[in-house]
């Protein structure tokens, strides 16, 4: 029995190979570590420990966990870059230069947010296995926050929810969104949470119970419709999720219909509609709560169905239907795609082929590369100042997405108030340069309208066209605003 064996039982099929690499790198974390110690008292290694556990949880491979123990060690120890890729190849030195690179910024005012910003997104585009480390890096760092004086708490909280939260958002990566989002909510805003809290505490019990009774019903009710292959998980929300919706509810309580929510997970699409049905017969749905973001996935790649019902006793829950893969998904978003590359997991037919309609760039990325969207970002931002680079980024990256269409049926993500010219680019430059009109579910539009989620959009072009300046008026995405700038140099007059 070795320290590290939890580490590697919770890897999917290890072999000798990763047992060996990982007992070793974590032999030698803790050897340079020494007795360096944590805010909390405990010994460091339990940091990098804690990491590599969440990492192997995950499902990610052995570079990445070897690279999770290994993270502080350079910056923090006298083990240098070079050792490391002696023992441990190339890849883990790469990925734990990128994490030390990005710790060495700390959060300071505007500039140094906005660089830390940009080399976060550097480094993911390079490798996504980055944003990774760091968001489970983070969250260990949030779960032991109380161990740190108040003036850097509330530092680290406020860059918590500025950058990782929204990343992990955007990101699809439910998980780490969440549990970031509560801890640095509970430091940043202490009267909200408090408020929120107080309430919950108050209904608690009531509500646990009515909710209990309502998964009893609803479990019968599935199986008397031969609905044999399912789990539920029944859950009140999140403190600080909860506090934010209520505050968009200005304070009213009865409008948060998803305080409550039963999820229910199945193996088949089919059967999430079939569960649907029985979830509609059995209680009285709420007019207009239905979403079916499995038909229309959230531009994030979010598939579930949502309703809302009101149970006999009064009691309002949100429903959610789901499969597991679906869920899989939902949680660790873009880390579930880096599974299924290292053949640990296999998606289910369905949801693979949603992929590859859905997200074609998805497929043809290079294993451990990022998404075209956010390698397109990265190269449009490189040059960018700090003022537009933050405007660029709340336009484009942190703005509310959607998803429109090419005439064959391809989706294309787009922030919310992009343009016929923001989805040219987005096709491709030379679509963007010719482009002289757009089509929009049959209509022809000026290149200014503003598309709206599901649009399927036809660009015009003109052989030789040129892109106009005028367009930076108006385009909302930082790709269109970098080719229109490098295809119309501004010229004297
Ligand atoms: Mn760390």
């Amino acid at each position: 029995m070795h320290a590290a064996d939890p580490i590697v039982a919770a890897m999917r099929a290890p072999s000798a190979e990763d047992r060996a690499t990982i007992r070793h790198a974590y032999d030698v974390a803790e050897r340079v570590h020494g007795s360096e110690l944590r805010k909390s008292g405990d010994p460091y290694i339990t940091h990098p420990y804690a990491i590599a556990l969440s990492l192997a949880e995950l499902g990610m491979d052995r570079d990445t966990i070897v690279a999770g123990i290994l993270h502080d060690t350079i910056e923090d120890t006298p083990y240098t870059a070079d050792e490391l890729e002696r023992e441990f190849g190339p890849t883990v030195r790469f990925l734990v230069e990128s994490v030390t690179k990005l710790s060495k910024l700390k959060y300071q005012g505007l500039t140094r947010h906005v660089e830390s910003l940009r080399r976060l997104l550097v480094a993911t585009a390079a490798d996504v296995r980055v944003i990774i480390i760091k968001l489970a890096d983070r969250l260990h760092n949030m779960e032991t926050l109380e161990h740190i004086e108040e003036r850097k708490r509330k530092r680290i909280a406020d860059e918590t929810l500025e950058i990782y939260v929204p990343i992990a958002e955007r990101l699809g990566m439910g998980y780490f969104k969440s549990q970031l989002q509560d801890l640095a909510f509970k430091v940043v805003d202490p009267k909200g949470y408090a408020d929120a809290e107080r309430y919950l505490t108050e209904k608690r019990h009531e509500m646990e119970e009515q909710l209990d009774e309502a998964v009893k019903d609803i479990k019968k009710e599935l199986a008397e419709n031969k609905i044999i292959q399912f789990q539920t998980e029944a859950r009140i929300k999140g403190m600080a999720s909860f506090a934010v919706k209520l505050k968009k509810k200005h304070g009213k309580v009865e409008r948060v219909y998803d305080l409550c929510a039963i999820r229910i997970l199945v193996p088949t699409v089919e059967d999430c509609y079939r569960v649907l049905g029985v979830v509609h017969n059995t209680w009285r749905p709420l007019a207009g709560r239905v979403k079916d973001y499995i038909a229309y996935p959230k531009p994030n790649g979010y598939q579930s169905i949502h309703t809302a019902v009101k149970t006999p006793r009064g009691l309002v829950v949100e429903i959610q239907i789901r499969t597991h893969e679906m869920h899989r998904h939902s949680q660790f978003g873009i880390a579930s795609h880096l599974a299924y590359k290292a053949g640990e997991v296999q998606p289910d037919r369905a949801h693979a082929e949603w992929i590859r309609r859905t997200m074609p760039n998805l497929m043809k990325i290079k294993p451990h590369g990022a998404p075209k969207w956010l390698r397109d970002l990265t190269d449009a931002l490189a040059e960018t100042e700090t003022e537009s680079f933050k405007e660029a980024l709340k336009q484009d990256f942190f703005a509310e997405r959607i998803f429109t269409f090419t005439p064959k049926n391809d989706a294309i993500d787009l922030p919310l108030g992009a343009t016929p010219v923001d989805f040219a680019y987005a096709v491709h430059s030379d679509l963007g340069d010719s482009a002289v009109g757009a089509i929009v579910n049959s209509k022809l539009v000026p290149l200014d309208t503003k598309l709206k989620n599901g649009d399927h959009v036809e660009i015009k072009t003109k052989k030789g066209g040129r892109p106009n300046r005028k367009w930076l008026e108006f385009v909302k995405t930082a790709g269109a605003r970098k080719h229109i700038k490098s295809a119309t140099p501004r010229t004297k007059r």
